[in-house]
C-alpha cells in the first residue's frame, strides 16, 4: 500500500488541529472520506438528482439506477445471493431495530443471546421489543444460554470497544445446530476485512456506510432471502407497499418490503463508491497492514509506564484496529477523560468513556477507557506521537 498516497485521497487529514497536524486514530466511531465519497455526493446532487422509483422521467431513471447499481455493488460485496438480500437502512442502528421489531411480532421465543462485548444498539432494541436479553463470555457460557426460549443470537463480529473477535464461526455452527438464526453486527467488521455472508453463513447481518468511509445515515441490513420473506415489514409508508385500501394494505417484493419512504439514493450511491474504493486497496493489504501496525501500537504502548491495555480473558493478541487502556499513575487512575482531552490538544483524536458499551464496562469493573483505533491511512509515526503523548500526560500527573 502507498500510504503517502493514499492519505492524499483523505483531504481532511492534512488539516492542522491547534496548530498541530491532526492524528485520527478515531476510526471505530466514523471513517474519514475520501475524495472520490465526497465527489459522489455533489455530483450527484448537481447531475442527477430525482427522487428514485415513482419517477418516469430521464433523472428519476438515473438516479434508480445508481441506487439499484449501490444494491448491487452493496451484495457483490458482501457475497449475498441477490439483491433481494440487501436492504438500505441508516445504519446499524437501524438494522438491528428493524430486525427486533418485526422478529418480535412472529416469533413465540423471547429470549436473544448476545456477548459480553455489545454495543449499545444490539442490546437496546431487543428490550424495547420485549426480547430478554441473556450476555456470555465465551463458548461454554453460549451453549448453556441457548435454550428452547432463544430466538435468535445476535452478536457483534468484532467488539467496538476492545477490538476483539467473537468466535463467530464456532457460535453459528452451534446455533445453527439447535435450528437457531444468527444476527452479526458487522459495524467494526466490515471496514477492516473481508466479510462475506455464504461463507460465515450468518442469517442476517448489519453495517454502517460512514464506518466504511461512506457518508452518514446510510447503512445495510442483510437477511437470507427465506427468513426475509417470513418477517412482516418494519416501518410503513411509500415504497413499501404493493397496494394501500383504508381496509387493507398489501406489501411490496424484497428488498422494497423494508425501505418506507424516500431512500437515502444519494447515500447508497456514495457509499457504493466507497466500497469500490476499499476494494480496490484490497480488503486483506487492508486487513495485514491495520493488523501489523495494531501490533505495533500493542509493543509501543507497553513502554509507556502505568498503562493498561484490556482484553478479555486470555485473547489480548486478536486485535481489529482497536485498542482501549487506561493510564495509572503509581496505581491512580488518570481519568480516561483527562487523558483524552490532553491528547486532544495535541492533535490526536482518541475516544474516551463508555464507548456504548456499559454492560461490558460493567463486568470489566472500570468506568471507561482510552481508545485508539486505526484506519490503513494511519501510520507507525502517527502511533508514536500517541505513546510520546501519553508520555508526556503520564508526567503531568
Ligand atoms: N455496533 C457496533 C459494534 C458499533 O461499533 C457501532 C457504532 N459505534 C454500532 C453498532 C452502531 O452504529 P451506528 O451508530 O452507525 O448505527
Amino acid at each position: 500500500m502507498d500510504y503517502k498516497k493514499i492519505r492524499e485521497d483523505f483531504p481532511i487529514l492534512s488539516r492542522e488541529v491547534y496548530g498541530k497536524p491532526l492524528v485520527y486514530l478515531d476510526n471505530a466511531a466514523t471513517t474519514q472520506k475520501p475524495r472520490c465519497v465526497v465527489d459522489a455526493i455533489s455530483d450527484e446532487y448537481y447531475n442527477a438528482n430525482a427522487n428514485v422509483h415513482r419517477g418516469v422521467h430521464f433523472l428519476s431513471q438515473q438516479a434508480t439506477s445508481m441506487h439499484e447499481a449501490a444494491r448491487k455493488t452493496v451484495c457483490t460485496f458482501v457475497g449475498a445471493s441477490n439483491t433481494n438480500e440487501i436492504v438500505f437502512t441508516r445504519g446499524t442502528t437501524e438494522s438491528i431495530n428493524l430486525l427486533a421489531s418485526s422478529l418480535s411480532k412472529i416469533s413465540n421465543k423471547n429470549e436473544v443471546v448476545v456477548s459480553v462485548m455489545e454495543h449499545h444498539s444490539n442490546i437496546v432494541p431487543w428490550q424495547l421489543n420485549g426480547f430478554k436479553v441473556k450476555p456470555f463470555v465465551d463458548l461454554n457460557d453460549f451453549e448453556s444460554l441457548i435454550s428452547d426460549k432463544t430466538a435468535i443470537v445476535s452478536v457483534a463480529h468484532v467488539s467496538n470497544v476492545l477490538g476483539i473477535q467473537n468466535p463467530i464461526k464456532d457460535i453459528i455452527r452451534i446455533a445453527h445446530e439447535r435450528g437457531i438464526p444468527v444476527m452479526l453486527d458487522a459495524a467494526q467488521s466490515v471496514p477492516h476485512m473481508k466479510v462475506d455472508v455464504k461463507e460465515l453463513d450468518c442469517d442476517f447481518l448489519a453495517f454502517s456506510g460512514h464506518k466504511v468511509y461512506g457518508p452518514t445515515g446510510i447503512g445495510v441490513f442483510y437477511g437470507k432471502e427465506a427468513l426475509l420473506d417470513k418477517l412482516p415489514p418494519y416501518q410503513g409508508g411509500g415504497e413499501m407497499i404493493d397496494h394501500v385500501s383504508f381496509s387493507k394494505t398489501t406489501f411490496n417484493a424484497l428488498p422494497y418490503k423494508f425501505e418506507a419512504g424516500t431512500p437515502d439514493y444519494i447515500g447508497s450511491h456514495a457509499l457504493a463508491v466507497a466500497l469500490d474504493y476499499i476494494s480496490s486497496l484490497g480488503m486483506s493489504s487492508i486487513s495485514d497492514y491495520e493488523s501489523q501496525l495494531t501490533q505495533y501500537a500493542i509493543q509501543q504502548l507497553q513502554s509507556v509506564e502505568g498503562l493498561k491495555t484490556y482484553g478479555l480473558g486470555n485473547n489480548v493478541e486478536n486485535r481489529c484496529s482497536v485498542v482501549s487502556f487506561n493510564l495509572f499513575n503509581e496505581g491512580t487512575l488518570i481519568h480516561h477523560l483527562d487523558v483524552g482531552t490532553l491528547l486532544d490538544r495535541l492533535g490526536i483524536a482518541v475516544r474516551t468513556g463508555h464507548h456504548c458499551a456499559e454492560p461490558l464496562m460493567h463486568y470489566l469493573n472500570i468506568e471507561g477507557t482510552v481508545r485508539a483505533s486505526f484506519s490503513f491511512y494511519n501510520t507507525t509515526d502517527e502511533v508514536d506521537m500517541l505513546v510520546a503523548g501519553l508520555q508526556r500526560i503520564r508526567k503531568m500527573f
